[in-house]
């Protein structure tokens, strides 16, 4: 190894979303250096890109945040069940703002190449704009749902009018009294129809796969339930933690669907339809298990789909058959008034899956096997590489060389979704073959147990962990045993982002750790436990004498 020489940062993570946040914090608290670079003019991940209009969470608002600190959660106050873009965004503001995060994060930078440097025991970071910056650590925190997916349609670029992804939705587009057409339909579309409803001329779906679809039912935040919230936060973040994902969650307490009679049944699910995934969850046990149980919360949902959809034949196009596939092979999105703006005349659905596909775009619209639609302006919501997307959008090259591109040609494997073999001192929040949960929390667990491993490198002195591959083969052997046993084993069947199987040129493969978000955590938290035997850590004979902790002084934050 070379004589070390200190590089630029400890730390070096891309991504100033609720990753890039959660590190600031519990790395700063470390006593390391960090910079957060962002090729977005904003802080906010998602929620700077998402803006297109009725963009909003689906988990609820008051655990659909960080909760590294009691005090911020006391003083930040939601103001409905679900907020919007611009609400979580300022939210992440308040937090940027509150604990002192500027100075360590850079926006407008956009990171094009990350290199293992073996010699230095450290990474190379290669900005656009030709710079490049070291650190020891290198850390993605680039969101598992944010590199947008472009469809290969024939015509695509002929189109006059503005057409671009639901992810990139331009600030000063206006759509009123305009003719729009929407190629996708899932949880994007539900939430932009009804928000684009009113105002566009008229909105034409072009859909394929029918979504279970189950009702938000939108809040405004009382004083009474923000009360009731507040007193409550320590059993909230608990219970977010202890949810099989990240969810502030209810049980069923052992109730099985499988146990109950149909009457019964029929009531338990009618009295919990109060919106929200939690119906899935607080109802009965086994809905996600049995197939039988699944088929019946399935059967509830299409009828309750069914009933707000005035037209039968278009009912026929939106809504789901129970043959069609099991409740949450794909995952399902939740609407507020989605299917009812379909009553109205300004907004329709064209089949594309079956009656007419898709043929081109054409310089004035969509053309199908049967029709050509005329629009001004087209919108493509047509979904993300989910987990891989963004760590294969730039070569980020490990120990041998090779890019994760290349490595996940075939399989996308890690260990916990933290740590990748032949890729040393990287960590990656939520990669792939983490669990699919309420972002925020796995995030915050995420970002404790690498905070940790750092602290242990750093305090006893290595320069270097390397990424065990029976670590990594084993992890990936146990997410893929857990997979075939579940329910959600037949998205690559209907085309689920949450295997790859939207991505024409990718096979389909295990991205996801169904064990149960809990059980995950568990798994991290034994790891820090046990002192990180997923890793080999080594000291190289010249040894870093700039580590991070002795030099950095914290600097006064929460
Ligand atoms: P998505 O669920 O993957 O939906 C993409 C849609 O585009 C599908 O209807 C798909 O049809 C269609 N499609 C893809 N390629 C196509 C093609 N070549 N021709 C015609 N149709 C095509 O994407 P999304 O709606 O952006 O949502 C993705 C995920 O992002 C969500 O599941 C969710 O986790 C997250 N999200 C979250 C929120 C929230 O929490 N509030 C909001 C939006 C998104 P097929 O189904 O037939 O493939």
């Amino acid at each position: 190894m070379d004589q070390q020489q200190k590089p630029d940062f400890d730390v070096i993570s891309v991504g100033a979303g609720f990753a890039g946040l959660a590190l600031i914090h519990h790395l700063r608290e470390a006593g390391l250096s960090i910079r957060v670079f962002d090729r977005a003019s904003d802080i906010g991940g998602t929620w700077t890109w998402n803006r297109y209009p009725g963009a909003m969470t689906d988990s609820e608002s008051y655990y659909y945040c960080l909760m590294f600190s009691k005090e911020l959660l006391q003083e930040w106050s939601w103001t409905q069940r679900y907020p919007d873009w611009k609400e979580t965004l300022a939210y992440m503001h308040f937090v940027a703002d509150r604990c002192d995060m500027w100075p360590h994060i850079q926006l407008n930078t956009e990171i094009v190449a990350a290199d293992y440097q073996k010699e230095k025991a450290n990474w190379k970071v290669t900005t656009a704009g030709g710079e490049s910056f070291t650190c020891k650590y290198f850390i993605s925190s680039m969101g598992m749902i944010s590199h947008p997916v472009i469809p290969d349609i024939k015509g695509k670029d002929s189109f006059k009018g503005p057409i671009f992804h639901s992810a990139r939705w331009p600030e000063d587009l206006d759509y009123k009294g305009k003719r729009v057409g929407i190629i996708g339909a899932g949880a994007t579309t539900v939430q932009l129809v009804p928000a684009i409803a009113a105002d566009a001329a008229e909105v034409t779906v072009f859909h394929r796969t029918p979504n279970y679809i189950l009702p938000a039912m939108q809040k405004p935040m009382t004083p009474e339930w923000e009360k009731e919230i507040k007193d409550n936060y320590d059993e909230i973040v608990a219970m977010c933690r202890n949810h099989g994902f990240g969810m502030a969650f209810g049980t069923a307490n052992g109730r099985m669907a499988m146990e109950t009679s149909a009457e019964e049944r029929e009531r338990i699910f009618e009295e919990n339809w109060t919106g929200s995934f939690r119906w899935v969850f607080e109802t009965f046990d086994d809905l996600l298990g049995s197939p039988e149980a699944n088929r019946w919360a399935s059967e509830f949902i299409i009828r309750k789909m069914r009933e707000r959809i005035n037209e039968p034949e278009i009912a026929d196009i939106l809504v789901p058959k129970a043959d069609d596939y099991p409740l949450f092979a794909k995952r399902p999105p939740l609407d507020h008034d989605y299917l009812e703006a379909f009553n109205r005349d300004n907004v329709h659905v064209v089949d594309i899956k079956i009656r007419e596909p898709l043929a081109e775009i054409t310089e004035t619209g969509i053309r199908t096997t049967k029709d050509h639609y005329e629009f001004d302006i087209i919108v493509l919501a047509t979904g993300f590489q989910a987990y891989t997307g963004a760590l294969e959008a730039f070569p980020i090259r490990g120990e041998s060389g090779i890019s994760l591109k290349e490595k996940w040609k075939d399989e996308s494997q890690s260990i916990m979704g933290v740590c990748i073999a032949d890729y040393p001192n990287l960590f990656t929040i939520t990669g792939p073959q983490a669990p699919f949960a309420n972002l925020p929390t796995s995030i915050g667990q995420n970002a404790v147990w690498i905070a940790n491993c750092i602290k242990k490198m750093e305090t006893e002195g290595y320069d270097v962990f390397k990424p065990r591959k029976e670590a990594e083969e084993q992890w990936s052997a146990t997410v893929a045993d857990i997979h075939v046993q579940t329910l959600m084993n037949s998205g690559d069947e209907v085309n689920s982002w949450m295997m790859g199987a939207n991505l024409g040129d990718k096979k389909p493969r295990v991205l996801i750790y169904f064990g149960g978000a809990n059980n995950y955590y568990d798994a991290l938290d034994q790891s820090a436990e046990q002192g990180y035997p997923e890793l080999e850590f080594e000291k190289l004979s010249a040894p870093n004498l700039d580590s991070g902790i002795a030099e950095n002084n914290a600097k006064p934050h929460i």
